[in-house]
């Protein structure tokens, strides 16, 4: 592959610090020795990148998580062999997908959630079960996204048997606790609902007779706290990989940012009271917050100039740093990594001295 500088690059690009990332693999294999009975199964919503779920899988991953049906043909389609697709499909067509790509990539364990006898319908109706797809009951764990009530795990996994399918286990995530910032009250709230919720669902299910594999859930900001709770047999973070403002605002967090829009100052105003830089909304998401710029997240702050452009001020007349001009590159930290990759179709992977792995 041709070395290039990032001073080569077109802005505003999606860059990888090798090193970095290495080291947040290299943490999370390092965490993930403290809990030999429990599986890594990394979300590869953060990268979408069949590479990237390669080294993980290379990392000791037993598979990965995906979040679309795309990213499952990413992933097969790389030569990843065990697919959790974590989230509920709702149309034949999408269903009749998924199985598609079971069928073409058959080395590969798929898997999927569901919630509601709906879609337990239509996979049979897809013939989700001659391609061997293995099926895991969502449960809400207090999130209120998807998945069921635990009352209903037990009729659900009947009525997967019913439907000739394998049922696997359950998925008990719950996200909006992952950014609690203090460590002790994050652990309690994901003890008190994830844990003590997928305790439950698998309670019941043992009661009724019924066998539960797999346990799966937890991200970036709690995946500990599964692991070590004795019920989770997997664990799904995806962030880790790439880290964001967000949750680098979780003080105990092991990982650094890894992942970078590189922009480039097109203009500063006469007074040189704000700077403005190529990457607005179609180069970095702002919904939780925004990004920060390399070496004066402290002092300049960001804010929207619409689609295209992007602010940076410190918010005092006439206060821009010094080596602010027309042309510097800066390197941001996105506030979200995850719909900030989803902005992009290429990543360059850049080493330390530079140039593109
Ligand atoms: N598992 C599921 C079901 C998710 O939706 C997500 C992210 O939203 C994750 C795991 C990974 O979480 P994180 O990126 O916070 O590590
Ligand atoms: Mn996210």
């Amino acid at each position: 592959m041709k070395a290039i500088q990032h001073q080569e690059l077109v802005t505003p690009a999606l860059l990888i610090r090798a090193e970095a990332m290495a080291r947040n693999r290299q943490r999370m294999t390092q965490a993930m020795s403290k809990f030999p009975s429990v599986s890594l199964r990394p979300h590869m919503k953060a990268h979408k990148c069949g590479p990237l779920a390669l080294l993980q899988v290379a990392d000791g991953a037993l598979g990965v998580c995906a979040a679309t049906v795309d990213e499952v043909y990413v992933a097969a389609s790389a030569g990843v062999k065990d697919i959790l697709l974590s989230n509920e499909l709702a149309t034949l067509a999408a269903v009749k997908r998924f199985v598609k790509i079971a069928a073409e990539f058959s080395q590969a364990k798929l898997r999927i959630c569901v919630d509601s006898v709906g879609l337990i319908r239509l996979l049979k109706e897809a013939g989700a079960a001659a391609v061997n797809v293995g099926v895991l009951i969502e449960v809400d764990v207090g999130h209120h996204r998807c998945g069921c009530h635990p009352d209903q795990v037990v009729a659900l996994a009947q009525a997967i048997s019913e439907a000739g399918l394998s049922f696997d286990g359950i998925q008990c995530y719950q996200g909006k606790l992952q950014h609690i910032r203090d460590r002790d009250a994050r652990r309690d709230a994901v003890m008190a609902s994830a844990v003590a919720v997928a305790k439950l669902s698998k309670q019941k299910l043992l009661d009724a007779g019924i066998e539960c594999n797999i346990v799966t859930g937890g991200g970036t900001g709690t995946f500990t706290v599964e692991a070590g709770s004795g019920v989770f047999t997997e664990v799904q973070p995806g962030s880790y990989l790439f880290m964001d403002v967000d949750y680098g605002k979780n003080p105990d967090t092991p990982f650094e940012s890894s992942l970078f829009v590189l922009a480039t100052i097109i203009s500063i105003d006469s007074t040189r009271s704000w700077a403005v830089i190529d990457a607005g909304h179609k180069a970095v998401t702002m919904d939780s917050g925004p990004p920060a710029v390399v070496g004066h997240a402290e002092t300049v702050q960001y804010t929207s100039g619409g689609d295209e452009h992007g602010i940076l001020s410190t918010g005092n007349v006439g206060d821009l740093p010094v080596e602010f001009e027309v042309g510097k590159q800066l390197w941001l930290v996105p506030g979200h990594c995850d719909p900030t990759v989803n902005l992009y179709s290429t990543v360059h992977v850049m080493t330390e001295d530079g140039k593109s792995e």
